[in-house]
């Protein structure tokens, strides 16, 4: 197995150091600009696979199951998200059903696809074909993945909502708020771990 370059660049302000050995929940931050370096990749290595697996799971209950059913005067509705974002083409709204389609279930489902297609080769200490590439591409989606903000936007139409109907909440939004706080451990984990886990020996926590 090849080494890990000993020295380490600041991404903010390209300062070059000498790599120091970090230990559990140690991390090294630019002298000069105080951006950090790296962090000591603790146990993440070993539960990024599961927690992974664990976000599509949540992700195809949070996609296809109800998000709330609503009662207005005995009149009863029920609404997906996939459902959401057809009612919102429909109405004339295709640029907001299209950001909602591609922020909330296009770019995270890929980026939780890519992350198993890499992972699971790595822990046999394989690395896909096109590794690389891969890897550049989950940096860039990362940014793109909004689950957090349309949860935020469907909390705030339930409140508002409530005043006006029966709301009763559906295992979609459990799964949301859940999938929030997972995906929020999943991004966590930083690219530079794939190379770490591609490159390196396993380090231990
Ligand atoms: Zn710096």
């Amino acid at each position: 197995m090849r080494e890990v370059p000993d020295t380490i660049a600041c991404a903010s302000c390209d300062a070059i150091f000498q790599r120091a050995k970090l230990r559990s929940r140690d991390v090294a931050y630019c002298l000069r600009c105080g951006t950090e370096l790296e962090r000591h990749a603790g146990t993440l290595q070993r539960r990024v696979l599961p927690l992974t697996l664990a976000s599509l799971i949540l992700f195809a209950i949070a996609s296809l199951f109800p998000i709330v059913s609503i009662e207005i005067h005995g009149l009863h509705s029920e609404t997906t998200l996939i459902g959401a974002v057809f009612v919102l083409g429909r109405e004339g709204m295709a640029p907001v059903a299209l950001l909602v389609l591609v922020t909330t279930l296009l770019f995270p489902l890929v980026h939780l696809c890519i992350m198993v297609w890499v992972l699971v080769p790595l822990q046999r200490g394989r690395r896909t074909p096109g590794f690389a590439g891969l890897v550049r591409a989950m940096q860039s989606l990362r940014p793109w993945g909004m689950i957090e903000v349309f949860l935020l936007g469907v909390l705030v139409a339930i409140i508002k909502l409530s005043g006006m109907a029966t709301v009763v909440l559906g295992p979609a939004l459990w799964a949301f708020v859940a999938l929030t706080v997972l995906l929020t451990l999943v991004l966590a984990f930083d690219p530079r771990g794939f190379w770490e886990m591609a490159f390196d020996r396993p380090q231990n926590a």
